[in-house]
């Protein structure tokens, strides 16, 4: 032991019980010790983003001594066998100290969906962690459209960036929102993101096209997630599990909570547990009616509520 020494970094990669840790001097594999495992029960141990304290004897090879507490996590209630029960004892972290999350969509090709949108702004929120939004390919609809299509969202208080990464539109802008952060990216595939990634910085799109590729496999059994680090600091991450990050561990109650128009107007409602469809005395439904809360949004709202729903009573019904 006397001659192992102590470091401290972040981890940026996760496989099959490996963590990699990319310290002062370099990338080091380390491994947790069933002390740690005793002591963390209910969440993941060790995650991609943590930053860790760890001991090695070789520079090389080291234990995982400790880990800080996390500031934003990405994570999901562990699906259980049954693919629609979920199982709230243990929290499965997809990443941890996420400063900020893109969501990439196109203005056309493919048609935009802002039921996914908000669905995923409501992730966002259930974590409390930043979201972007970056309007993809406005090359191809006539300069204002797309603004007209979501500047909803920019007076909703979100970060709205409009992008071609064919023609390079925005990246800049992009760019710069990237750097010094951990930006977990997501979208649909087709939006863009591999295009957008690659304009911001030569081949960071294929490297994580490469690391969703090799997730796409096996990912049941193996955890694996990597941050790819960008020139001028930070990281982009991607894990397999942020494709299929739904918000099955919301509670259908709590989802009003999550549209921050809605949110604010929830405790006018007459009934404390007014669900906002057809309660009299409804404050948001008033909103609606009186154009301040747009009907897409509460359409979403809406349907949101009833598919969460659907999925509680099944689950626990
Ligand atoms: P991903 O699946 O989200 O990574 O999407 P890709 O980056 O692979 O892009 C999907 C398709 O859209 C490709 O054919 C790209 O060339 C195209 N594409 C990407 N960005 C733009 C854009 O800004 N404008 C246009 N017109 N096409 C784009
Ligand atoms: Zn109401």
């Amino acid at each position: 032991m006397s001659d192992s020494e102590r470091l401290s970094g972040q981890v940026v990669k996760a496989q099959s019980g490996f963590f990699w840790v990319e310290t002062e001097r370099g990338l080091i594999r380390t491994q947790i010790p069933g002390r740690l495992k005793q002591e963390r029960k209910g969440t993941d141990i060790v995650a991609v983003g943590d930053y860790v304290e760890l001991d090695t004897p070789d520079g090389e090879h080291g234990m995982i001594a400790h880990v800080a507490p996390r500031v934003r996590v990405l994570s999901r209630a562990r699906p259980a066998a049954n693919a629609r029960q979920v199982r709230h004892d243990r929290e499965q972290v997809l990443v941890a100290n996420v400063d900020q999350v893109v969501f990439v969509l196109a203005v056309k090709n493919p048609q935009p969906s802002l039921r996914k949108l908000d669905r995923f702004l409501v992730v966002a929120e259930q974590h409390g962690i930043p979201a972007i939004i970056c309007v993809n390919k406005i090359d191809l609809v006539p300069p204002g459209s797309a603004v007209a299509m979501f500047d909803l969202y920019a007076r909703l208080g979100y970060a709205v960036i409009y992008t071609s990464a064919q023609r390079g539109e925005g990246v800049a802008a992009l760019r710069a929102l990237l750097a010094g952060k951990l930006t977990v990216f997501a979208g649909s595939s087709g939006v863009g993101k591999s295009s957008l990634l690659n304009a911001v910085q030569p081949d960071l799109g294929l490297r994580v096209r490469a690391v969703s590729a090799a997730t796409g496999k096996g990912m049941h059994t193996t955890r694996f997630a990597e941050l790819i680090p960008l020139d001028g600091g930070g990281y982009v991450a991607d894990t397999p599990g942020i494709r299929g990050l739904a918000i099955y561990d919301v509670e259908p109650a709590e989802i009003d909570g999550y549209f921050r128009e809605i949110a604010p107007l929830v405790a006018d409602c007459r009934f404390n547990d007014c669900t906002h469809r057809q309660e009299t005395g409804c404050a948001v439904r008033r909103a609606v009616e009186e154009g301040s809360i747009s009907p897409a949004r509460y359409d979403s709202y809406l349907r949101l509520r009833e598919e969460h729903q659907l999925l509680d009573d099944e689950a626990f019904g």
